[in-house]
């Protein structure tokens, strides 16, 4: 590797080396010196018992130019000393990631006087205060600065998603489901919104709730918007379900009688597949937007689902993120309802433990993608695609060869739920759990069909594991052994060393055993298939499976959720031809053999190769020095694909097929 590569890291390291070369050998292993100061006590442990009187909130979303959330909650105390605590461990994100900054002008009030705070030393998302005598409830103020950034903070003059996590402070040491809240929310002039949040009353913009937990709040967020339009997507009077669109523009609300068909029967096929709900109605809270950044979050009876404003104008462009609303709502089933026991906390401000998150997320994944297809979202062939894509992409990610899937399930703690950006994601692994599951879920399910002669499938299992206690939306927690006997119940095998070996131990090798069974076979080309052509241009294109990088294309550059200019280098996959050349991301493409660097441009050297023995020339910019790279590379461009396999039954094409 060139030593330029290291310029700018050589400074740090060397700074890095002083220190630990002086430290130790001055002051290392003597007993004289400090000893430690003791830690402040801990948050006290939540108990399951009520929380004496309703914490009243009232939170004022008027002045969302400012991206400035007003609050004023009042809390029922008793004097003495008092613990509250600002969420920090939130559902879905499964890391500690409220960003606990964004909390500013905190005072605190009693009978009309201050009341001082001390925040925690070792816990920064906790509040020391000392109730003075006679006093029953504390008055407190404070505003929530959401990020100006529509892509970050989700917040723009025309959509806003409304967290109840960034409003509010509660009592430390109960239950969530054990804190009553009567809430209200004041809204913009000519604002409309929707929830899962039961209404009590609404006078002009000022929206008053029924009372509810502390759980059930936080799990209810709020959509509110200018461009508003609610579709009806209930199977029948016993279960609600809506789509709620909140848009740049009214005329991104305009939704097709087909696009309209696709998301019923998205409702009608999981229903088909859990045969229950766990929720009295369900309404997904969807944003459709340039500026306000995507999201894909899951609760109980909603979900927050962010994607680009041309969702239904221009379908065909949405074809890779087509599973958003399929996987939200599969998580009312798989996370929601049914939770990994060291997953499930009683309030906020517990760590979770994310070990069983290739079920969480990795199985929903799968019923997510799959029901996907079913419903019509994607087609077959789509579909298909989808997976080869994914097998594709962990052909080209020796990271599998150090670290265990297991270990990918801390990466939201490890990465700050994402926000902590990555240079070598597939040597270090990412969120690998999600899409890696997918192929192992499909290998258990190709193998159940296979055992059973086809009488029995993961769609089996999901009636029974997410069946259970129809109606009720009550989480019931799960450990591995109750996933494991749950899955021999409907087809006898070693489950046990079937996950230990695909989860919990390294496996270099990629699970591809669910497409062979599948009666498929991962085959590389050169033909683009039809649907990627019609991808947003905004997005950077995949070369990882040829030369080994992705780059910004022309289009429509920097719209924030996919910053840089066109030719940036957004990824560099590790060992691959381009990585050995010496390419690294945040490289600028100038030049492609000597032409100005363009996606087609690329990609015509790429062919060009395959019937050639010259190298391929890069010229690139980092900073301000130009680089020259020569990669010997001519393999094509190698879009992954699924071919059939005539002489192994069609189960993959049964698993997408829409159940009758
Ligand atoms: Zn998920």
């Amino acid at each position: 590797m060139p030593h330029r590569f290291f310029s700018n890291g050589f400074v740090a390291t060397t700074f890095a080396s002083l220190c630990i070369a002086f430290v130790p050998s001055a002051y290392g292993q003597n007993s004289a010196g400090p000893q430690p100061v003791p830690l402040p006590p801990p948050i006290p442990a939540p108990v399951d018992a009520p929380y004496a009187g309703t914490i009243s909130l009232s939170v004022d979303l008027t002045n969302v130019n400012a991206r400035v959330l007003s609050v004023r909650e009042t809390i029922p105390v008793k004097p003495g000393e008092l613990m509250l605590l600002y969420p920090q461990w939130l559902p879905g994100t499964h890391s500690p990631s409220n960003p606990i900054g964004d909390l500013a002008g905190l005072v605190i009030k009693a009978n009309g006087k201050g009341v001082p705070w001390v925040r925690d030393r070792v816990n920064m998302w906790a509040f020391h205060i000392d109730v003075p005598k006679g006093v029953t409830t504390l008055e407190l103020e404070f505003q929530y600065l959401a990020p100006v950034k529509p892509q970050q903070g989700r917040i723009s003059n025309k959509i806003a998603d409304l967290t109840w996590n960034s409003v509010l402070l509660y009592p430390a040491g109960y239950f969530a489901r054990r804190i009553q809240f009567a809430s209200e929310l004041r809204l913009p002039g000519g604002w409309k919104f929707a929830t899962s949040l039961d209404v009590k009353s609404q006078n002009g913009n000022l929206v008053q709730f029924k009372d509810t937990s502390l759980h059930t709040l936080i799990d209810s967020p709020l959509y509110a918007g200018i461009n508003y339009k609610r579709a009806d997507l209930s199977t029948g009077p016993d279960n609600p379900v809506y789509l709620d669109v909140f848009a740049d523009q009214p005329e991104q609300l305009e939704i097709t009688p087909e696009e309209l068909q696709y998301h019923k029967n998205l409702v009608i096929q999981a229903q088909k597949l859990f045969n229950s709900r766990h929720y009295d109605h369900y309404d997904f809270l969807l944003s459709l937007s340039d500026t306000v950044g995507g999201k894909g979050l899951e609760h109980h009876q909603s979900s927050e689902d962010g994607t680009r404003a041309n969702y239904f104008t221009d379908w065909a462009a949405g074809v890779a993120g087509r599973a958003l609303l399929p996987h939200e709502y599969t998580h009312s089933w798989n996370g929601k309802f049914r939770r990994p026991a060291d997953l499930w906390t009683a309030n906020f401000n517990v760590p979770m433990q994310n070990d069983l998150l290739w079920v969480y997320e990795g199985l929903t994944n799968y019923y997510g993608n799959v029901l996907t297809a079913r419903s019509g979202m994607r087609t077959p062939d789509e579909a298909r695609d989808v997976i080869a894509q994914i097998a594709a992409n962990f052909e080209t990610s020796p990271g599998r060869t150090w670290r265990s899937l297991v270990d990918t399930t801390n990466q939201p703690i490890v990465s700050s739920h994402g926000t902590l950006p990555q240079n070598w994601p597939s040597w270090q692994r990412s969120f690998d759990y999600y899409p890696e599951s997918d192929l192992i879920w499909l290998d258990a399910d190709t193998k159940i069909r296979e055992l059973s002669n086809s009488q029995k499938s993961l769609d089996d299992f999901a009636k029974l594991f997410f069946g259970m206690n129809n109606g009720s939306y009550v989480t019931a927690t799960y450990t591995f052994e109750d996933l494991v006997k749950a899955l021999t119940t409907v087809q006898s095998y070693d489950w046990t060393e079937f996950f230990r070996t695909l989860v919990y131990q390294v496996n270099p090798q990629v699970p591809e055993n669910g497409i062979t069974r599948g009666g498929y076979r991962l085959v590389y080309n050169d033909t683009e298939p039809e649907w990627m052509k019609h991808m947003d241009k905004s997005r950077s294109t995949s070369f990882a499976t040829s030369l080994g990088f992705t780059v910004k294309g022309e289009g429509n550059a920097d719209d924030g959720d996919n910053p840089g200019a066109a030719g940036t280098i957004t990824g560099v996959s590790w060992d691959s031809p381009a990585f050995k050349a010496g390419m690294t991301p945040e490289m600028q493409l100038e030049a492609v053999n000597d032409q100005a660097f363009s996606i087609s441009s690329l990609r015509q050297a790429i062919l060009a190769a395959e019937k050639n023995n010259a190298p391929i020339k890069l010229l690139l910019k980092r900073d301000k020095e130009f680089i020259t790279l020569t990669v010997d590379y001519h393999a094509g461009l190698r879009y992954p694909h699924l071919e059939r396999v005539e002489s192994i039954p069609d189960r993959l094409d049964a698993i997408l097929a829409a159940v009758e």
